[in-house]
């Protein structure tokens, strides 16, 4: 939060509503980005993600709240600076280059404001960042998918632009190509003075990209913050389930906790009565000796994952219902199938959330 009447850093996204006709797709959306941070923006398809990025761009008009950077007011109901004059960078999945450009006039295109020598210079420093001033004199069309996304992103960060904008940047890349230029984004970017949004529906490439997270449901923010507390302290069962696999144990809430019979689990908050779902992620979960507050569990079978395994339990629930539970150990030292085991989850790591009816 900022204190009243400080200038804010960076992006500044403040109660930003909108329809289109009588459908509400966005509800008072708030966000901040700071200089040399990355913001992922994650959410399902559908949840208003690109609509947002198209209001801070400049290309749907806004109808409610404000969009700022560095103080400087770029769109209200009342008011818009032009798309050209937003001093941003927009990269769509598609960071396509001129084709009959070389790389360095691609580079050069945006950069009219700066005397020739001074673009020549720029483009050069931007081509050498991402590895790629010896094909300066290349045509696109002879370098390889990579290598033009390589240049798409010195030529976007040639202008030094206050703000980048990517939507989906990545769909359509092969695996390796993504990660690949993943890595090359989150490094170049975090080296421009600038603050970055990322529109993004994987949860991994958010965690890997992001500084902070703002996850989206249904045209609103649910919970922003960085990626490991959206991970450690998720606020509701959607941010639980997003970024990892996670064990759901019923139960039932009884001054202030929830019996799992693996574990008494907090429930602060939950009024006594109520039906909820313990969430435990396979790492919170152990095998251990059999007795002393453990469960006894049945192994159904067991996969080594590479660095870790994952073991398939069957326990008898609280309610009588048999659970199946996920576990993950370290290295290959897992039971064998049909062996029987104790397992007990680790309770601070665990999370209650009412049992929600459309679950
Ligand atoms: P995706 O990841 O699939 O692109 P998203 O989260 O980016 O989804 P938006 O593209 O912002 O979602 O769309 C939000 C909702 O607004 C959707 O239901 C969509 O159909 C609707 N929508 C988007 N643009 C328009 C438009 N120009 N006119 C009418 N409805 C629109």
């Amino acid at each position: 939060m900022t204190e009243a009447g400080a200038v804010q850093d960076g992006l500044e996204v403040k109660g930003v509503g909108h329809a289109f006709g009588d459908r509400r797709v966005l509800e008072d959306v708030s966000l901040q980005v700071g200089t040399r941070e990355i913001l992922c923006l994650l959410g399902p398809s559908g949840c208003g993600k690109t609509t947002l990025l198209r209001l801070i761009a400049g290309l749907e008009d806004l109808q409610q709240g404000s969009i700022l950077v560095d103080g400087e007011t770029l769109a209200d109901p009342s008011f818009s600076i032009p798309p050209e004059r937003r001093s941003m960078c927009l990269l769509f999945q598609d960071f396509a280059l001129f084709p009959h450009l070389t790389v360095l006039e691609n580079v050069t295109f945006g950069l009219s404001h700066l005397t020739e020598d001074e673009r020549q210079k720029r483009a050069r420093e931007v081509l050498d960042q991402v590895g790629m001033l010896g094909y300066a004199e290349s045509y696109p069309h002879v370098l390889s998918g990579g290598e033009q996304q390589r240049i798409a992103l010195a030529r976007a960060r040639a202008p030094r632009p206050r703000l980048f904008l990517l939507d989906e940047p990545f769909s359509n890349l092969d695996v390796r190509l993504r990660s690949q230029l993943r890595d090359l984004v989150l490094h170049v970017l975090k080296q421009s003075a600038a603050s970055t949004l990322i529109v993004t529906h994987d949860p991994e490439e958010a965690m890997f990209l992001g500084d902070r997270i703002a996850v989206m449901r249904d045209g609103r923010i649910v919970q922003q913050g960085a990626p490991e507390e959206l991970y450690k302290a998720p606020a509701d069962a959607f941010v639980a389930g997003l970024f990892s696999e996670v064990n759901r144990i019923p139960g039932v809430v009884a001054e202030g906790q929830v019996e799992t019979g693996m574990g008494r689990v907090m429930a602060p908050g939950i009024a006594n009565g109520t039906a909820v779902e313990v969430f435990v992620r396979p790492e919170s979960v152990f095998i251990v000796a059999e007795g002393e507050g453990a469960r006894t569990a049945k192994v159904l079978t067991s996969r080594m994952l590479g660095q870790s395994s994952l073991v398939h339990l069957a326990v008898p629930g609280e309610d009588g219902q048999e659970l199946h539970l996920h576990v993950r150990v370290q290295g290959g030292d897992r039971p064998g199938e049909n062996s029987v085991v104790g397992v007990r989850i680790d309770p601070p790591r665990a999370f209650v959330f009412p049992l929600e009816e459309d679950d």
